[in-house]
C-alpha cells in the first residue's frame, strides 16, 4: 500500500515501515561512527524499547558494546490492510539490522506492567542468556493496570496545588495560544505516581532478582526530566514530577537492597517523542530550545544523548558522574545558563506570527513526522510498500 501521514492532534495515526527502518539504520550508523564503548554491558533488557529514548537505549548497547538485547514494548503490528505503529516497525528494523551484524535480539510485544510479560521475559533470559547485566526502564504510558488487583490507573499532566496558565503551542494549527490547566486532585496525583512512578520498575527488578536472572554487579537505569523553571508547574512540580520523585526514591531503595550504584536515574534532555508531544507547553519550549541549541552546535537527539550516557557515565572507568541528588545529568547541555537565558529571552515575545522565525518549529514538525517514518531522505513515499512486517525473532 501507499502510506501517507495522517495527523490527529499530537499523534500520527499512520507510520511508514521503510522510513522507520531508515531511522533505525541512521541511529546505528551514528553509534558505529563513535566507535566501540569499552567495558559495556553484554546482555541488556530494555523496557519500552520501540521508540524514543528506549529505542536508542537498545541501539547503543547493541551496536556500541556488541550486546545481546531483549526489548519489550506495546505496539500494533501492521496488516495487509492497515499500517502498524512506528514502534512495531522500529523493532522489526532493529532485529533485522542486529541479525545482519550477528547480534542476538528478541522482542516482546505486550503489556510490560503485567505478570505474564515478566514471566515470559524471565524465561527467555534463563533459556537464551542465563542472566542480564543491565535493565533499562524507559516506559512512558498514560495508563497502567495493577497486575494483582486489575485496577486501572491513569496518569495526568497537571499542576499541583494551583491552576497554571502559560503560552502553549497548538502544533496542529501552528498557533500560539494561552492555556490554563486546573490543579490535579489528590486522586489524580496518586494515580500518576502509580503509572509513571517506580512501582513497576521495582516489580521487574524484584521478579528478576528472585528468578536469579540478574548478574552480579548488574545495573538498572530509568529516565527523568527536569527542564526550565517555566515548565516546572506542569512538569517537575506537577503530577509527572511527583511520579519522577517516586522513581528516584525507588532507585534509592534498590541501592539499599542490591548495593550502591546498582540503580540510577538519568535526567535526559527535552526531545520530540510520542510521549513529550502530549505534554502541554513543552512543545513550545522544545521548539525554542532546538533553535538555540542548534545555533550553538550543542543540539542532540535521543541517540546522541544515550551514546553519551553510556560512553561518559554508565561505562566510564570511574563510574557515572552524579549530581547532589545522585542522578546522572545528560540534560547538562540543555540546562547551561546561556541556553536557558536565550530561551527565556524569546519566550515572552514568541507569537503565532513570528513562530517560524524565532523558534525551530519547522525542525519540530520534521522531527515529529520522522518519529513515524515520514520525511526521511531516500525513502520513496509514492511507492507501494508492504505494511505487514513480521518480527524476525517471532
Ligand atoms: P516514547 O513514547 O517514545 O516511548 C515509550 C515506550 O514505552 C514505547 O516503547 C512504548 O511501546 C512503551 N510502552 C508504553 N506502554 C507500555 C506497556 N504497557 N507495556 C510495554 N511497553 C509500553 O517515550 P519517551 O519520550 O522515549 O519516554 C521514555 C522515558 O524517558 C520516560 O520515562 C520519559 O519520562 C523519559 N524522558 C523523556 C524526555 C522527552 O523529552 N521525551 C526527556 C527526559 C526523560
Amino acid at each position: 500500500m501507499i502510506i501517507q501521514p495522517k495527523i490527529r492532534g499530537f499523534i500520527c495515526t499512520t507510520s511508514h515501515p521503510d522510513g522507520c527502518e531508515a531511522n533505525v539504520r541512521e541511529q546505528v550508523a551514528y553509534v558505529k561512527s563513535k566507535g566501540e564503548i569499552s567495558d559495556g554491558p553484554k546482555r541488556v533488557l530494555v523496557l519500552g524499547s520501540s521508540t524514543g529514548y528506549g529505542l536508542s537505549s537498545r541501539i547503543v548497547p547493541a551496536f556500541g558494546c556488541g550486546a545481546s538485547t531483549i526489548g519489550v514494548f506495546f505496539e500494533k503490528e501492521g496488516t495487509d490492510r492497515k499500517p502498524g505503529t512506528a514502534g512495531w516497525y522500529n523493532a522489526v528494523a532493529f532485529e533485522k539490522v542486529a541479525n545482519e551484524q550477528g547480534l542476538y535480539a528478541k522482542s516482546f510485544n505486550g503489556d510490560a506492567f503485567g505478570h505474564e510479560m515478566k514471566k515470559t521475559v524471565i524465561d527467555t533470559i534463563k533459556e537464551d542468556l542465563g542472566q542480564v547485566d543491565m535493565v533499562i526502564y524507559s516506559l512512558a504510558s498514560p495508563r497502567r493496570n495493577d497486575p494483582d488487583t486489575g485496577e486501572a490507573y491513569r496518569s495526568v499532566l497537571k499542576p499541583i496545588g494551583h491552576s497554571y496558565t502559560n503560552k502553549n503551542l497548538n502544533t496542529d494549527k501552528a498557533e500560539i495560544e494561552e492555556i490554563t490547566i486546573e490543579a490535579a486532585s489528590e486522586e489524580e496525583i496518586d494515580q500518576t505516581v502509580k503509572v509513571m512512578g517506580g512501582e513497576d520498575w521495582k516489580l521487574w527488578i524484584d521478579a528478576m532478582a528472585d528468578a536469579g536472572v540478574l548478574a552480579d554487579g548488574f545495573e538498572t537505569v530509568a529516565y527523568s526530566y527536569i527542564g526550565p523553571e517555566l515548565t516546572w508547574a506542569i512538569y517537575t512540580e506537577g503530577t509527572i514530577g511527583g511520579a519522577k520523585l517516586h522513581l528516584e526514591e525507588t532507585a534509592k531503595a534498590m541501592n539499599a537492597r542490591f548495593g550502591d550504584g546498582t540503580a540510577v536515574v538519568s535526567v535526559n534532555k527535552a526531545l520530540v517523542t510520542q510521549a513529550s508531544s502530549a505534554i502541554p507547553v513543552v512543545p513550545l519550549y522544545i521548539s525554542l530550545l532546538y533553535k538555540v541549541m542548534k545555533e550553538k552546535g550543542t543540539h542532540e537527539g535521543t541517540i546522541e544523548q544515550i551514546q553519551r550516557l553510556f560512553a561518559d557515565h554508565l561505562c566510564a572507568e570511574n563510574g557515572p558522574t552524579l549530581d547532589d541528588k545522585g542522578r546522572i545529568r545528560v540534560d547538562d547541555w540543555e540546562m547551561t545558563e546561556d541556553v536557558q537565558a536565550a530561551v527565556a529571552e524569546v519566550w515572552p515575545r514568541v507569537t503565532s506570527e513570528n513562530l517560524m522565525d524565532v523558534s525551530d518549529f519547522g525542525g519540530y514538525q520534521k522531527e515529529f513526522l520522522k518519529l513515524f517514518g515520514f520525511g526521511v531522505d531516500g525513502v520513496d513515499y509514492a511507492a507501494d510498500t508492504e505494511a505487514e512486517r513480521p518480527m524476525p525473532s517471532a
